[in-house]
Protein backbone atom coordinates (compact mmCIF):
# COMPACT_ATOMS: atom_id res chain seq x y z
CA UNK A 1 0.00 0.00 0.00
CA UNK A 2 2.86 2.24 0.63
CA UNK A 3 4.52 1.87 -2.05
CA UNK A 4 2.28 3.17 -4.31
CA UNK A 5 3.96 6.49 -6.43
CA UNK A 6 1.98 9.10 -5.63
CA UNK A 7 2.98 10.59 -8.58
CA UNK A 8 0.48 8.74 -10.67
CA UNK A 9 -3.01 9.94 -10.74
CA UNK A 10 -5.22 7.44 -7.92
CA UNK A 11 -8.96 7.26 -7.87
CA UNK A 12 -10.52 6.77 -4.99
CA UNK A 13 -13.83 4.74 -5.29
CA UNK A 14 -15.95 5.50 -2.55
CA UNK A 15 -19.45 4.85 -1.55
CA UNK A 16 -22.10 2.53 0.64
CA UNK A 17 -21.53 -1.12 0.86
CA UNK A 18 -22.42 -3.05 -2.29
CA UNK A 19 -23.64 -0.12 -3.89
CA UNK A 20 -21.71 -1.68 -6.97
CA UNK A 21 -17.93 0.04 -6.70
CA UNK A 22 -15.54 -3.29 -6.96
CA UNK A 23 -18.21 -4.11 -10.33
CA UNK A 24 -17.76 -1.04 -11.48
CA UNK A 25 -14.04 -0.65 -11.45
CA UNK A 26 -13.80 -4.34 -13.00
CA UNK A 27 -16.18 -3.14 -15.70
CA UNK A 28 -14.03 -0.30 -15.92
CA UNK A 29 -10.46 -1.92 -16.26
CA UNK A 30 -11.40 -5.05 -17.71
CA UNK A 31 -9.83 -6.96 -15.32
CA UNK A 32 -11.18 -9.06 -12.26
CA UNK A 33 -9.20 -6.54 -9.39
CA UNK A 34 -12.13 -6.37 -6.97
CA UNK A 35 -13.78 -9.00 -5.55
CA UNK A 36 -17.41 -8.90 -6.37
CA UNK A 37 -20.75 -10.51 -5.01
CA UNK A 38 -24.06 -9.35 -3.88
CA UNK A 39 -23.19 -9.33 -0.06
CA UNK A 40 -22.52 -5.61 1.38
CA UNK A 41 -18.83 -5.57 2.94
CA UNK A 42 -17.51 -8.07 0.34
CA UNK A 43 -14.93 -5.40 -0.20
CA UNK A 44 -13.88 -5.42 3.58
CA UNK A 45 -10.33 -3.81 2.95
CA UNK A 46 -9.33 -1.64 0.34
CA UNK A 47 -8.01 -2.93 -2.59
CA UNK A 48 -5.26 -0.79 -4.75
CA UNK A 49 -4.52 -1.71 -8.31
CA UNK A 50 -2.77 -0.38 -11.50
CA UNK A 51 -4.41 0.56 -15.18
CA UNK A 52 -3.21 2.46 -17.90
CA UNK A 53 -6.30 5.32 -18.82
CA UNK A 54 -5.56 6.17 -22.64
CA UNK A 55 -4.45 9.77 -22.77
CA UNK A 56 -3.56 10.05 -19.20
CA UNK A 57 -1.46 6.92 -18.66
CA UNK A 58 -1.08 4.87 -15.67
CA UNK A 59 -3.38 5.55 -12.89
CA UNK A 60 -3.77 4.26 -9.09
CA UNK A 61 -7.63 2.77 -8.47
CA UNK A 62 -8.16 2.48 -4.93
CA UNK A 63 -11.10 0.27 -3.96
CA UNK A 64 -12.79 1.11 -0.30
CA UNK A 65 -14.40 -0.62 1.93
CA UNK A 66 -16.89 1.77 2.18
CA UNK A 67 -18.16 4.53 4.80
CA UNK A 68 -20.57 2.66 6.26
CA UNK A 69 -18.88 -0.45 7.06
CA UNK A 70 -20.42 -1.21 10.80
CA UNK A 71 -18.99 -4.53 11.66
CA UNK A 72 -16.67 -5.40 14.34
CA UNK A 73 -14.12 -4.12 12.19
CA UNK A 74 -15.78 -1.18 10.90
CA UNK A 75 -13.75 1.62 12.16
CA UNK A 76 -10.61 0.33 11.35
CA UNK A 77 -11.75 -0.18 7.32
CA UNK A 78 -13.59 3.35 7.57
CA UNK A 79 -10.30 4.88 9.02
CA UNK A 80 -8.66 3.48 5.94
CA UNK A 81 -11.02 4.68 3.32
CA UNK A 82 -10.40 7.80 5.18
CA UNK A 83 -6.51 7.44 4.41
CA UNK A 84 -7.23 6.68 0.92
CA UNK A 85 -9.56 9.37 0.38
CA UNK A 86 -6.48 12.06 1.31
CA UNK A 87 -4.46 10.54 -1.43
CA UNK A 88 -7.02 10.98 -3.94
CA UNK A 89 -6.46 12.89 -7.14
CA UNK A 90 -10.18 12.25 -7.86
CA UNK A 91 -13.44 10.76 -5.58
CA UNK A 92 -15.59 8.27 -7.90
CA UNK A 93 -18.74 8.27 -5.34
CA UNK A 94 -21.02 5.61 -6.70
CA UNK A 95 -24.57 5.25 -5.59
CA UNK A 96 -27.04 2.34 -6.20
CA UNK A 97 -29.84 4.09 -8.03
CA UNK A 98 -32.05 1.48 -7.23
CA UNK A 99 -32.06 1.56 -3.69
CA UNK A 100 -32.85 4.95 -1.34
CA UNK A 101 -30.84 7.97 -2.44
CA UNK A 102 -28.72 8.73 0.28
CA UNK A 103 -26.11 11.84 -0.26
CA UNK A 104 -25.10 12.75 2.87
CA UNK A 105 -21.99 11.13 2.48
CA UNK A 106 -21.04 12.58 -0.54
CA UNK A 107 -22.04 16.02 0.81
CA UNK A 108 -19.45 16.13 3.61
CA UNK A 109 -16.91 15.34 0.85
CA UNK A 110 -14.91 18.41 0.06
CA UNK A 111 -12.35 17.14 -2.36
CA UNK A 112 -12.53 16.48 -6.22
CA UNK A 113 -15.33 14.72 -6.47
CA UNK A 114 -17.89 12.83 -9.12
CA UNK A 115 -21.11 11.55 -8.80
CA UNK A 116 -22.14 8.19 -10.32
CA UNK A 117 -25.48 6.74 -9.78
CA UNK A 118 -24.73 2.76 -11.11
CA UNK A 119 -27.18 -0.28 -11.72
CA UNK A 120 -29.37 2.19 -13.77
CA UNK A 121 -30.42 -1.13 -15.61
CA UNK A 122 -32.75 -1.85 -12.92
CA UNK A 123 -34.65 1.50 -13.22
CA UNK A 124 -38.01 2.19 -15.07
CA UNK A 125 -37.47 4.70 -17.96
CA UNK A 126 -39.33 7.27 -15.54
CA UNK A 127 -37.01 6.83 -12.84
CA UNK A 128 -33.81 7.55 -14.98
CA UNK A 129 -35.29 10.47 -15.98
CA UNK A 130 -36.27 11.49 -12.82
CA UNK A 131 -32.89 11.32 -11.00
CA UNK A 132 -30.86 13.19 -14.73
CA UNK A 133 -33.35 16.13 -14.06
CA UNK A 134 -32.41 15.99 -10.06
CA UNK A 135 -28.63 15.72 -10.47
CA UNK A 136 -27.95 16.98 -14.00
CA UNK A 137 -23.96 16.64 -13.53
CA UNK A 138 -24.00 13.28 -12.35
CA UNK A 139 -22.95 9.91 -14.73
CA UNK A 140 -25.70 7.58 -15.25
CA UNK A 141 -23.98 3.84 -15.33
CA UNK A 142 -24.93 0.09 -15.85
CA UNK A 143 -21.80 -2.31 -16.15
CA UNK A 144 -24.20 -3.94 -18.32
CA UNK A 145 -24.22 -1.28 -20.90
CA UNK A 146 -20.81 -0.76 -22.23
CA UNK A 147 -21.33 2.62 -23.99
CA UNK A 148 -21.63 3.99 -20.54
CA UNK A 149 -18.57 2.67 -19.39
CA UNK A 150 -16.87 4.64 -22.23
CA UNK A 151 -18.52 7.24 -21.16
CA UNK A 152 -17.25 6.70 -17.72
CA UNK A 153 -13.69 6.64 -19.34
CA UNK A 154 -14.04 9.88 -21.25
CA UNK A 155 -15.24 11.88 -18.10
CA UNK A 156 -12.41 10.28 -15.73
CA UNK A 157 -9.88 10.87 -18.73
CA UNK A 158 -10.98 14.83 -19.02
CA UNK A 159 -10.73 15.36 -15.11
CA UNK A 160 -7.53 13.85 -15.02
CA UNK A 161 -5.99 16.03 -18.00
CA UNK A 162 -7.23 19.09 -16.37
CA UNK A 163 -5.10 17.89 -12.97
CA UNK A 164 -2.15 18.41 -15.37
CA UNK A 165 0.08 20.83 -15.59
CA UNK A 166 3.77 21.74 -16.19
CA UNK A 167 6.92 22.52 -14.67
CA UNK A 168 7.43 26.01 -16.74
CA UNK A 169 3.61 26.92 -16.97
CA UNK A 170 3.68 30.59 -16.41
CA UNK A 171 6.86 30.98 -16.83
CA UNK A 172 7.81 33.30 -19.96
CA UNK A 173 10.79 31.88 -21.12
CA UNK A 174 13.37 34.80 -23.71
CA UNK A 175 14.55 32.06 -25.05
CA UNK A 176 13.71 28.30 -25.69
CA UNK A 177 17.01 26.46 -24.35
CA UNK A 178 17.08 25.29 -21.11
CA UNK A 179 20.53 24.74 -18.99
CA UNK A 180 20.02 21.66 -16.46
CA UNK A 181 22.77 21.78 -13.89
CA UNK A 182 22.75 18.28 -12.55
CA UNK A 183 26.05 17.74 -9.90
CA UNK A 184 26.92 14.87 -10.11
CA UNK A 185 28.76 14.25 -6.43
CA UNK A 186 28.43 11.56 -3.95
CA UNK A 187 24.65 12.43 -3.24
CA UNK A 188 24.11 11.50 -7.04
CA UNK A 189 22.61 7.99 -7.35
CA UNK A 190 24.54 5.70 -9.49
CA UNK A 191 23.92 5.38 -13.22
CA UNK A 192 20.89 7.42 -13.63
CA UNK A 193 19.45 11.22 -12.91
CA UNK A 194 16.57 12.06 -10.66
CA UNK A 195 12.74 12.26 -11.01
CA UNK A 196 13.04 16.07 -10.98
CA UNK A 197 15.40 16.99 -13.51
CA UNK A 198 14.39 13.89 -15.89
CA UNK A 199 10.29 15.50 -15.79
CA UNK A 200 11.82 18.82 -16.76
CA UNK A 201 14.04 17.61 -19.11
CA UNK A 202 11.06 15.12 -20.69
CA UNK A 203 9.02 18.51 -20.81
CA UNK A 204 11.19 20.41 -22.57
CA UNK A 205 11.16 17.31 -25.27
CA UNK A 206 7.40 18.05 -25.50
CA UNK A 207 7.35 21.43 -25.51
CA UNK A 208 10.27 22.01 -27.98
CA UNK A 209 12.37 23.36 -25.60
CA UNK A 210 15.91 22.63 -26.05
CA UNK A 211 17.78 21.22 -23.33
CA UNK A 212 21.69 21.70 -22.41
CA UNK A 213 22.15 19.50 -19.28
CA UNK A 214 25.79 19.71 -17.63
CA UNK A 215 27.70 19.56 -14.51
CA UNK A 216 27.98 22.69 -12.68
CA UNK A 217 31.94 22.67 -13.19
CA UNK A 218 31.20 22.73 -16.92
CA UNK A 219 28.43 26.08 -16.15
CA UNK A 220 31.04 28.93 -17.18
CA UNK A 221 32.69 27.37 -20.33
CA UNK A 222 29.28 27.16 -21.84
CA UNK A 223 27.65 30.51 -20.84
CA UNK A 224 31.21 32.35 -21.64
CA UNK A 225 30.18 31.13 -25.23
CA UNK A 226 26.21 31.31 -24.96
CA UNK A 227 23.52 33.96 -25.53
CA UNK A 228 20.59 32.31 -26.09
CA UNK A 229 19.70 30.70 -22.79
CA UNK A 230 15.96 31.49 -21.47
CA UNK A 231 16.61 29.31 -18.02
CA UNK A 232 19.08 27.68 -15.94
CA UNK A 233 17.47 25.43 -13.85
CA UNK A 234 19.96 23.38 -10.90
CA UNK A 235 19.65 21.45 -8.25
CA UNK A 236 19.36 23.40 -4.82
CA UNK A 237 22.20 22.29 -3.63
CA UNK A 238 24.61 24.00 -6.04
CA UNK A 239 23.03 27.13 -6.23
CA UNK A 240 25.39 29.69 -4.45
CA UNK A 241 28.20 28.74 -7.30
CA UNK A 242 25.61 28.45 -10.54
CA UNK A 243 24.27 31.87 -9.18
CA UNK A 244 27.94 33.25 -8.77
CA UNK A 245 28.90 32.00 -12.24
CA UNK A 246 25.65 33.50 -14.34
CA UNK A 247 26.01 36.75 -12.24
CA UNK A 248 22.92 37.83 -13.16
CA UNK A 249 22.93 37.23 -16.43
CA UNK A 250 19.99 34.89 -17.45
CA UNK A 251 16.91 33.87 -15.13
CA UNK A 252 17.68 31.01 -12.74
CA UNK A 253 15.69 28.24 -10.37
CA UNK A 254 15.77 25.07 -8.89
CA UNK A 255 14.48 21.92 -9.87
CA UNK A 256 12.44 22.19 -6.30
CA UNK A 257 10.98 25.92 -7.03
CA UNK A 258 9.88 24.57 -10.14
CA UNK A 259 7.78 21.99 -8.24
CA UNK A 260 6.38 24.55 -5.64
CA UNK A 261 5.37 26.28 -9.26
CA UNK A 262 3.79 23.23 -10.41
CA UNK A 263 2.00 22.09 -7.55
CA UNK A 264 2.51 23.82 -4.65
CA UNK A 265 1.92 27.60 -3.34
CA UNK A 266 4.67 29.53 -4.65
CA UNK A 267 3.54 32.54 -2.74
CA UNK A 268 2.44 30.96 0.12
CA UNK A 269 5.96 28.90 0.24
CA UNK A 270 7.73 32.52 -0.08
CA UNK A 271 5.78 34.10 2.39
CA UNK A 272 6.74 31.67 4.85
CA UNK A 273 10.15 32.06 4.23
CA UNK A 274 9.78 35.25 5.36
CA UNK A 275 8.30 34.35 8.45
CA UNK A 276 11.01 31.43 9.13
CA UNK A 277 13.31 34.31 11.66
CA UNK A 278 9.92 34.93 13.46
CA UNK A 279 10.37 31.08 15.02
CA UNK A 280 9.95 31.53 18.66
CA UNK A 281 12.38 29.45 20.65
CA UNK A 282 11.51 25.50 21.12
CA UNK A 283 9.20 26.33 17.88
CA UNK A 284 8.24 22.61 16.63
CA UNK A 285 8.78 22.12 13.11
CA UNK A 286 7.92 19.14 10.68
CA UNK A 287 10.49 18.27 8.02
CA UNK A 288 8.20 16.10 5.06
CA UNK A 289 10.07 13.87 2.05
CA UNK A 290 7.33 12.39 -0.14
CA UNK A 291 9.15 9.18 -0.94
CA UNK A 292 11.16 6.76 1.14
CA UNK A 293 15.27 6.79 0.14
CA UNK A 294 18.13 5.34 1.90
CA UNK A 295 19.61 8.13 3.57
CA UNK A 296 23.48 9.13 3.60
CA UNK A 297 25.61 10.98 5.98
CA UNK A 298 24.82 14.01 4.09
CA UNK A 299 20.83 13.39 3.71
CA UNK A 300 19.00 16.42 2.44
CA UNK A 301 16.25 16.27 5.20
CA UNK A 302 17.64 14.65 8.20
CA UNK A 303 21.16 16.39 7.67
CA UNK A 304 21.15 19.56 5.19
CA UNK A 305 18.23 21.01 6.31
CA UNK A 306 18.87 21.05 9.95
CA UNK A 307 22.28 22.44 9.53
CA UNK A 308 20.66 25.76 7.69
CA UNK A 309 17.76 25.73 10.39
CA UNK A 310 20.77 25.66 12.80
CA UNK A 311 22.94 28.74 10.47
CA UNK A 312 18.80 31.02 10.47
CA UNK A 313 17.46 30.44 13.99
CA UNK A 314 19.99 28.72 15.99
CA UNK A 315 19.39 24.97 17.47
CA UNK A 316 16.64 25.61 19.90
CA UNK A 317 14.02 23.43 17.83
CA UNK A 318 12.83 20.45 17.72
CA UNK A 319 11.57 18.65 14.26
CA UNK A 320 9.75 15.58 13.10
CA UNK A 321 11.33 14.13 9.98
CA UNK A 322 8.46 12.32 8.08
CA UNK A 323 8.69 10.35 5.01
CA UNK A 324 5.99 8.82 2.26
CA UNK A 325 2.32 9.01 3.65
CA UNK A 326 2.62 9.75 6.71
CA UNK A 327 1.59 13.44 6.56
CA UNK A 328 0.30 14.20 10.05
CA UNK A 329 -3.51 14.48 10.47
CA UNK A 330 -2.72 16.84 12.83
CA UNK A 331 -0.80 19.85 11.95
CA UNK A 332 -1.93 21.93 15.14
CA UNK A 333 1.40 20.65 17.32
CA UNK A 334 3.93 22.19 13.95
CA UNK A 335 5.23 25.73 14.18
CA UNK A 336 6.47 25.56 10.55
CA UNK A 337 6.46 22.71 7.82
CA UNK A 338 9.26 22.19 5.52
CA UNK A 339 8.29 20.05 2.37
CA UNK A 340 10.76 18.25 -0.06
CA UNK A 341 10.33 19.09 -3.62
CA UNK A 342 7.43 16.28 -4.08
CA UNK A 343 8.70 15.41 -7.32
CA UNK A 344 6.18 11.71 -6.44
CA UNK A 345 3.37 13.76 -5.51
CA UNK A 346 0.50 14.84 -7.48
CA UNK A 347 -0.75 18.07 -7.86
CA UNK A 348 -3.45 17.35 -5.90
CA UNK A 349 -2.37 16.21 -2.70
CA UNK A 350 0.03 18.39 -2.66
CA UNK A 351 -2.65 21.26 -2.45
CA UNK A 352 -4.40 18.71 0.63
CA UNK A 353 -1.83 19.21 2.00
CA UNK A 354 -0.80 22.78 1.90
CA UNK A 355 -4.35 23.74 2.90
CA UNK A 356 -4.24 21.73 5.86
CA UNK A 357 -1.38 24.21 7.30
CA UNK A 358 -3.05 27.02 5.65
CA UNK A 359 -6.23 26.09 7.90
CA UNK A 360 -4.31 26.29 10.93
CA UNK A 361 -2.05 29.31 9.80
CA UNK A 362 0.92 27.50 9.72
CA UNK A 363 4.02 29.08 7.48
CA UNK A 364 5.15 25.94 4.90
CA UNK A 365 7.63 25.81 2.50
CA UNK A 366 9.78 23.99 0.14
CA UNK A 367 13.61 22.61 0.58
CA UNK A 368 14.45 24.30 -2.52
CA UNK A 369 13.28 27.68 -1.17
CA UNK A 370 15.20 27.17 2.54
CA UNK A 371 18.44 26.73 0.10
CA UNK A 372 17.65 29.77 -2.13
CA UNK A 373 16.91 31.95 0.79
CA UNK A 374 20.23 30.83 3.11
CA UNK A 375 22.64 31.28 -0.09
CA UNK A 376 20.87 34.62 -0.17
CA UNK A 377 19.45 34.45 -3.55
CA UNK A 378 15.63 33.92 -3.03
CA UNK A 379 14.85 37.11 -5.40
CA UNK A 380 17.00 35.88 -8.17
CA UNK A 381 15.55 32.92 -7.99
CA UNK A 382 12.05 33.76 -7.32
CA UNK A 383 11.94 36.42 -9.67
CA UNK A 384 10.88 35.16 -12.85
CA UNK A 385 7.29 34.06 -11.15
CA UNK A 386 6.52 37.42 -10.28
CA UNK A 387 6.55 38.92 -13.78
CA UNK A 388 3.58 36.54 -14.36
S1 LIG B 1 12.36 13.36 -1.32
FE1 LIG B 1 10.75 14.48 -2.40
S2 LIG B 1 11.78 15.67 -4.00
FE2 LIG B 1 13.22 14.12 -3.26
S3 LIG B 1 12.97 12.41 -4.67
FE3 LIG B 1 11.58 12.03 -2.92
S4 LIG B 1 9.61 12.94 -3.54
FE4 LIG B 1 11.18 13.76 -4.92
Amino acid sequence: MDKIPSLIPTLVFIGKMNSGKSSLINALTNQDISIVSNIPGTTTDEVVKRFELLDVGPINIIDTAGLNDESDLGILRVNKTKKAIKRASLLVYVIDSSNEIDLSEYDKLSDEKILVFNKIDLLSNEELDRLKNKYPLALFLSIKDNQSIISFKKKLTKLLQEQDSLLLSNINLKFNKIVHVIPIDSEAPKGRIILPQMQLIRECLDTDLISIVLKESELEDYLATNNDIGLIVTDSQAFKIVSKINNHRFCLTSYSILQANQKGDLNYFIKSINKLKTLTNNAHILLMESCSHNASHEDIGRVKIPRILNNIIGDNYTFDFKMSHDFPDNLATYDYIIHCGSCMLSAKIMDKRIKQAKELNIPMTNYGLIFAYNSGILEEATQMFKKV
